[in-house]
């Protein structure tokens, strides 16, 4: 018998419901059908319920009832994953969304982060003592997926992934125990935990390191779609020749309907560099070049703080839109993958597709490359097609036209691609991903979760 044939129906949520502090949503609930629902709208699953949880206390109470009566779990955090891996049909979604405090000490520049914070909520507390731990580039992302899968983010060339900020984690275990782990406890729980995703436990809380960064230069830099040949050749050569405080991610968009954007640029595709510098100088010389390249549409770059630039998309992706995307690294991009994108880049099939190439080189390729899970650290860029419309009746085409998209430049890949970017590609996809690193994981999947209960996500086998 499955896990899923053994659940003892709604009746047995009843002895979980007294150990509780949180809400218990099962289908029936006025609720329900809104605590079900996750960011990507293509992701439609029925558990059997949503635990809100409100502590720690809860968590371990969830793992304790779900392992006992063999239910399937899935862990929430933010519930951004594109795959859906924050809900499962007929099981447990143990959503941490309420345990979403932000604690900064400006003394030892960290800060302690719930599992369920959004990248939003971590921006706003450490930018009010003018620091900021890297982070993605949407403020609803959840931290606590984010993080286990890696961090990318206008950072990352400067401060490294998330990954390599973090300090420490408590963690509730597949068995209910509790463990804080860091470099000197449980060293290899902790080793995993850096882009290993959420297979070893739920990290109630995470510390991180925090840098002195309050406000950026930053902004788009869009041009003609003809101009994309050559503005890719260039910042190719151009981005990783500058300083570690420059960052600019390459995209292929569509001019979003609304303000600041010129009314005669609204839903025209372009190409262009979305720019941000996160250092001490008022008007860098770096970014000054990279601004004078080619005859741009709009130059949009400005000085802002982190927080409000970290939430400069939020508008155009809010949850409920169909997404499905596919994504590679590259260590390099010879003409040919140029060619490739060119003529997939211009055939966004609806107007919040895009196409995005991040910088993952400075700082954060300066770590070990066994320091962690991250098994790419010799990679230049990460690289993510993104196919986005609200309409379920598009959803066919923003899937067909990121696979055509990925077939045509993924020869150009050095193979896997960055965890929190794939969908449900197989194991496969997943042991590229990790290359030389799956093995070790493997290992300490079988020390820490044997029967692999944490098995809703991008899936570490025990070996
Ligand atoms: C609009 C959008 C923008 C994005 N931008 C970026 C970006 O700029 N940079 C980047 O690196 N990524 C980005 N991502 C990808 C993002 O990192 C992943 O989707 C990630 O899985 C989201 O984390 P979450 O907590 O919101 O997801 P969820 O769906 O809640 O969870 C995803 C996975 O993580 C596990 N998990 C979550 N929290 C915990 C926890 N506390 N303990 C244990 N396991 C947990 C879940 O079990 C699940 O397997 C973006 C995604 C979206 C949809």
């Amino acid at each position: 018998m499955s896990v899923t044939e053994s659940w003892p129906s709604a009746s047995g949520l009843a002895d979980l419901a007294p150990s509780l502090r949180g809400d218990l949503i099962e289908p029936g609930d006025r609720a329900y059908d809104s605590a079900r629902a996750v960011y990507n709208a293509m992701i439609d699953r029925r558990p059997a319920a949503v635990l809100r949880c409100c502590d720690v206390a809860d968590v371990i109470a969830a793992v304790r009832f779900a392992r006992e009566r063999g239910l399937p779990c899935a862990v929430r955090g933010g519930g951004h994953n594109g795959a859906g891996l924050g809900t499962v049909d007929g099981g447990l979604v143990i959503d941490l969304s309420r345990m979403s405090a932000v604690i900064v000490d400006p003394a030892t520049r960290t800060a302690r982060v719930e599992g369920g914070a959004t990248l939003g909520a971590l921006d706003h507390a450490t930018h009010a003592f003018g620091l900021a731990v890297p982070g993605g580039i949407i403020s609803t992302t959840g931290v606590g997926g984010l993080t286990l899968g890696g961090g990318i983010g206008h950072l990352t060339r400067g401060c490294g992934l998330t990954i390599d900020n973090l300090l420490s984690a408590d963690v509730v275990l597949a068995d209910g125990t509790f463990v804080t782990t860091s470099a000197e406890r449980e060293p290899d729980l902790f080793w995993a935990l850096r882009g290993g995703g959420g297979n070893f436990g739920i990290v109630t809380s995470f510390t991180f390191r925090c840098h002195a960064i309050d406000n950026v230069l930053a902004g788009p830099v869009l041009y003609d779609l003809d101009a994309a040949a050559d503005l890719l050749a260039w910042w190719r050569d151009f981005g990783p020749a500058q300083p570690e405080e420059l960052s600019g991610f390459f995209a292929y968009l569509s001019v979003p309907p609304g303000p600041p954007f010129p009314d005669e640029l609204h839903l025209r595709k372009v190409c262009g560099v979305v720019w941000c510098y996160a250092g001490r100088d008022a008007d860098p010389a770096c970014l000054r070049e990279a601004r004078a390249f080619g005859a741009p549409l709009l130059d949009g770059v400005a000085p802002m703080p982190f927080p409000v630039w970290n939430s400069a998309f939020d508008g155009v992706y809010p949850p409920g839109d169909q997404w499905y995307w596919r994504a590679d690294f590259l260590r390099e991009l010879p003409d040919a993958a140029i060619a490739a994108h060119v003529e997939h880049g211009a055939a966004m099939p609806t107007w919040k597709s895009s196409m995005h190439v991040y910088p993952i080189d400075g700082a954060a390729a300066a770590v070990a490359p066994d320091a962690t899970p991250w098994a790419y650290r010799d990679a230049k860029w990460a690289q993510v097609i993104v196919g986005v419309d609200p309409d379920p009746a598009n959803a066919p085409a923003i899937k067909r036209w990121c696979v055509d998209y990925w077939d045509a430049t993924h020869p150009h890949s050095m193979g896997g691609a960055y965890v929190n970017f794939m969908m449900d590609e197989g194991q496969e996809r997943v042991q590229a991903t990790y290359g030389a690193h799956y093995e070790r994981l493997a290992k300490i999947k079988a020390r820490y979760d044997p029967d692999n209960f944490f098995c809703v996500n991008q899936n570490i086998r025990p070996a």
